[in-house]
């Protein structure tokens, strides 16, 4: 998959190229990344990106037009889609990096800085992307958070397939509790079942723990179990 950042600050991406199983994946050429900085495409003597807003107020604004010249550049890619990140986006879900791991073979990313974007570099996006309802000084942090999670799963990057499938947020249930040597740790045991080699046993009961963690953590995500509710966000729903 390629991955094409549009950022001020590129030299924030460097350390994901070293980030166990994500820099192993870009390694391997599972994913390759690349860095456009607006500034580079700026016109003016300055390489100025930034501007006051009209109407006054506090901050500054991105400009549209050397974020649109960084953007024209990029090659394109058959099945490619554009990220703005924003806190005012749709929240973040699992689902999301299934969709974009799946479907495409190319993600565009635009990070803001300052006050954010001017309004008219929001159409470049097919969706605008928050992280949580917070907000943070760049659209670094969020793209780097989304690429992790896209990389993770796409073939070849995480050894067993198994282990993308059982995991929270890959269904309504969050993940069962794990175990490893030793048997006792501190006068804390690991549960007698697991060591009972009992398959269908132990089977049982992490599906138990998956559900008591869950309505104990996650009540609006155990009620959804219940009801066995997926609950689409409708709007993503008729994305491809
Ligand atoms: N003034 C903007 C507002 O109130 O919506 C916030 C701008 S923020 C200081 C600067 C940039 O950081 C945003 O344009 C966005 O790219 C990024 N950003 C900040 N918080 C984010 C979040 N929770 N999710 C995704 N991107 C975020």
């Amino acid at each position: 998959m390629r991955l094409d950042v549009i950022s001020l600050a590129p030299e924030a991406f460097a350390p994901l190229q070293g980030l166990g199983v994500i820099g192993r994946a870009f390694a391997a050429g599972i994913a390759e990344l690349h860095c456009h900085n607006p500034r580079d495409y700026a016109l003016d003597r300055y390489r100025k990106v930034d501007d006051e807003p009209y109407g006054g107020g506090a901050g500054m604004v991105l400009k549209p037009e050397p974020i649109y010249a960084a953007f024209e550049a990029i090659p394109i890619k058959e099945k490619r889609r554009v990220l703005l990140m924003s806190p005012q986006g749709q929240p973040l879900r699992q689902d999301d990096l299934k969709r974009w791991a799946t479907n495409y073979n190319q993600l565009v990313f635009l990070c803001g800085h300052y006050e954010g974007f001017d309004e008219r570099i929001r159409p470049l996006a097919d969706e605008e992307v928050s992280i949580g309802d917070f907000v943070l000084t760049g659209g670094e942090l969020p793209a780097m958070v989304i690429i992790n999670g896209v990389v993770r799963l796409l073939k070849g990057t995480v050894g067993t397939a198994a282990s993308l499938e059982e995991e929270s947020h890959s269904s309504l249930l969050l993940e069962h509790s794990h175990y490893t040597r030793p048997a006792n740790f501190r006068g804390q045991e690991v549960p007698e079942v697991l060591r009972s080699g009992d398959h269908g046993a132990i089977a049982r009961w992490r599906s138990q723990q998956q559900q008591a963690r869950t309505k104990e953590r996650r009540p609006d995500l155990y009620a959804r179990w219940l009801k066995q509710d997926p609950e689409p966000t409708p709007d993503r729903q008729s994305q491809p």
